[in-house]
């Protein structure tokens, strides 16, 4: 998903996690998704070429936090906890939690996972969230290196829940109808939080992708990357 937008601007390295379906997914080896397409015309837009690259979530974030990346896009979380450590562009998705679990568990809040193998993707809002409700420390957590991994353990029984990201719990219910699984949002546990485009401290091309996201939101190509992937 390299692209050469021709310009004498340096050529950017980007890197994701393509394990967030519909964001970020490898689909016969390439990496595609809403947050795929929008980096494109983001790009396009801010007149950069760039170098896309799948690394997986713990060496995306430290690519980004050495420097080692120019930027980083995953769905992923802007909150005051990673500020310390990142910049982020202005926000450009908003998402909450969803617990998804295998069918006949008794679960109608966020609450009821309490006593539950609940399996989490490590390092992500939805870990913390979980913790939350668990306990930092508490056994019943089974944190995964991906979401695909979280996913992949209720399915096989290893865990009764998972908790993360509500479109990429809608996605993967409406994608496995197979997995004997439901699903529910409980806006009184999970709070809503924003993706943002993810740069090292200082990056001086924060402002750059700022202005281009701005302008893709008012001449009506967000809503048609949004209709594209979401439908509405
Ligand atoms: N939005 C979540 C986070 O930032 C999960 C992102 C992801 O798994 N790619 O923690």
């Amino acid at each position: 998903a390299d692209q050469n937008n021709g310009s004498d601007k340096p050529t950017l390295k980007v890197v994701t996690e393509a394990g967030f379906m519909p964001f970020t997914y490898l689909d016969k080896g390439e990496v595609v998704g809403f947050d795929i397409d929008l980096l494109a015309a983001v790009m396009e837009e801010a007149g950069y070429n760039y170098e896309l690259e799948n690394v997986g979530w713990d060496a995306m974030l430290l690519s980004v936090e050495q420097g080692d990346a120019d930027l980083a896009i995953a769905g992923v979380t802007v909150n005051e906890e990673r500020k310390q450590s990142y910049d982020f562009s202005s926000p450009y998705f908003e998402s909450t939690h969803k617990i998804i679990f295998r069918s006949g568990e008794n679960i109608t809040s966020g609450q009821d996972i309490k006593d539950l193998k609940v399996g989490v993707q490590s390092g992500t809002t939805g870990a913390e969230a979980v913790e939350k409700i668990l306990g930092k420390n508490a056994d019943n957590i089974s944190k995964y290196d991906s979401n695909t991994l979280a996913l992949t353990s209720l399915q096989s029984g290893d865990v009764d829940a998972v908790v993360t990201d509500n479109v990429v719990a809608d996605e993967y219910v409406a994608n496995n109808p197979e997995a004997d699984v439901e699903m529910i949002s409980d806006p009184d546990t999970f709070e809503s939080e924003y993706y943002g485009i993810m740069f090292p401290k200082g990056s001086d091309i924060k402002e750059d992708i700022d202005a281009a996201l701005q302008t893709l939101i008012e001449n009506g190509t967000y809503a048609e990357i949004y209709k594209e992937w979401f439908g509405v």
